[in-house]
């Protein structure tokens, strides 16, 4: 692997400024911007010792982070590390913690085991073991969606798509599923580590367009991965164009798109070799009359701030793509409502909808994410009173759990008990959605499996209807 272009040493990292070559007046004037377009290269963990500013970490804190590398995946390029992160503030830099490995991401224990084997340089396929064996307790499998979710036409299951909510159709394309960087809380963290039984991928198109073909009831495509928007134009547009063209997917109106890449490589849409073709086909898309739907995750609004972002939403906007806005509520990175203030409005500012925030999901370094649900919810609803009704448009905070997206609406004392008031954003029978539903307070709650009904019910109302799903007796998914 050559070397990363920036030479080691004292000087400063290159600006946040650096894409930023345009003034404010050009840009009012109209002039085409100019983005000095580099190569896309991911930097994983054999890369550490390759990124000169790790090196104002102390000899420690950079072991301490390949000791975690060596269990959760790390991946990050130079557009993270010398334009969004703010290595003066580092640890505590937000976007330092999106991507770098930190010590606290793994139990002590764990820790400890992984570092002594290092230490002694153990053998490569004994620390494979080690880390295998860590891995297995971070609950890789999370919800155990795989087997509920995954359609089935003539008792044969369909490769790559997830079918849990009437209305949508996940699509996973198998040359989309890494992405330019990896979140360190990214719920999806498995498969980035080669836990290959965890893919569920799609090896051709045909299986897709052949399954929404069948279904009429369902109006959204969601294309995800990892992150779609790693994929060559071309295959994308092998996927989408039969969108345009066959009627018998005339039904599908809404295309969306989820993607992390405006954070992570705006140059996707701002310069890459095939960024005008991607740009084209969505608009033939939107010209066909359908929704296209970016459905970017953004964490903090320093993700905004970077001219090249900034272009791509630009660009995406002009071709009539509207773009909506998710993540999830993590401690070291926006855990406080004033981060989200801020970029709920940003984002609208910038033209772009708040979508949904959601509770951290309960798989891998989730000891060091997650936050009880009533302080989610009171980030909240610190947040959301303080914006115009144009960022009200967000849902939330909302746990993707097995039965359905749960919004955690309030906490609030009702007939003498203080309880979790809940409703359903989706479900898996359609009936539930809207429905309110109370749970017993606990103060350590963190995911809606330590729930339990309040005022004395042994079950919630769709207890039973969700238990004949997942023992087979009734569809998974309500049509
Ligand atoms: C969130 C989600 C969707 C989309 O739900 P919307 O509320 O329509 O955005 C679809 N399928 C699955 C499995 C989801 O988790
Ligand atoms: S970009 Fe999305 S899929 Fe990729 S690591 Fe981050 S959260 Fe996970």
């Amino acid at each position: 692997m050559s070397k990363v272009p920036s030479e080691p040493g004292n000087e400063p990292a290159p600006s946040p400024g650096m894409m930023s070559l345009q003034t404010d007046e050009e840009h009012l004037a109209g002039m085409a911007p100019v983005f000095p377009s580099s190569r896309y290269k991911a930097l994983s963990a054999k890369h550490l010792d390759e990124i000169p500013q790790l090196e104002r970490l102390s000899a420690d804190d950079r072991f301490a982070m390949k000791v975690v590398a060596n269990v959760l995946p790390f991946r990050s390029n130079r557009y993270v590390i010398d334009n969004l992160i703010d290595w003066d503030r580092v640890p505590d830099d937000p976007l330092y913690q999106i991507t770098f490995p930190q010590r606290g991401m793994l139990e002590e224990g764990d820790f400890l085991h992984m570092a002594d084997m290092m230490r002694r340089d153990a053998s490569a396929s004994e620390i494979k073991a080690g880390a295998h064996e860590i891995r297995e307790k971070l609950n890789p499998h999370p919800a155990g969606q795989r087997e509920l979710n995954i359609p089935k036409v003539a008792h044969e299951t369909v490769q790559g798509l997830q079918h849990k909510y009437r209305e949508t159709v996940l699509f996973f394309p198998s040359q989309g599923q890494t992405c330019h960087a990896y979140c360190t809380f990214c719920f999806r963290w498995a498969q980035f580590v080669g836990d290959n039984n965890l893919k569920i991928v799609a090896k051709e198109a045909d299986g897709l367009h052949d399954y929404l073909a069948a279904h009429p009831d369902v109006s959204d495509l969601l294309v995800t991965g990892g992150d779609p928007m790693i994929m060559k134009t071309a295959v994308f547009a092998h996927y989408l164009e039969p969108f345009v063209e066959d009627p018998r997917l005339a039904h599908v109106q809404d295309i969306r798109i989820g993607t992390k890449s405006l954070t992570f490589w705006p140059s996707r849409f701002v310069g890459d070799d095939d960024a005008d073709d991607m740009l084209r086909l969505l608009e033939k898309i939107v010209k066909a009359g359908k929704h296209v739907a970016i459905m970017a995750h953004f964490n903090h609004w320093r993700e905004l701030e970077t001219a090249v972002v900034r272009e791509a939403i630009r660009r995406l906007r002009d071709v009539g793509a509207v773009i909506r806005c998710q993540a999830p509520l993590l401690a070291h990175i926006n855990d406080s409502s004033d981060v989200w203030i801020r970029m709920w409005e940003e984002e609208v500012r910038l033209g772009m909808i708040p979508y949904y925030m959601f509770v951290e999901r309960d798989t891998g370094a989730r000891n060091y994410f997650e936050v009880p649900l009533e302080r989610t919810c009171r980030v909240f609803q610190g947040a959301i009173k303080y914006v115009s009704g144009l960022a009200r448009t967000v849902r939330g905070p909302s746990m993707s759990a097995t039965p359905g997206k749960i919004e955690i609406q309030d906490v609030q004392e009702i007939a003498g008990e203080k309880v979790f008031i809940l409703r359903f954003l989706q479900g898996r029978n359609p009936d539930w959605v809207g429905r309110p539903f109370y749970a017993a307070y606990d103060p350590k709650a963190t995911w809606f499996d330590h729930l339990k009904p309040a005022f004395g019910q042994e079950k919630f109302f769709f207890t039973d209807e969700f238990n004949a799903m997942v023992e087979g007796r009734w569809p998974a998914t309500r049509h």
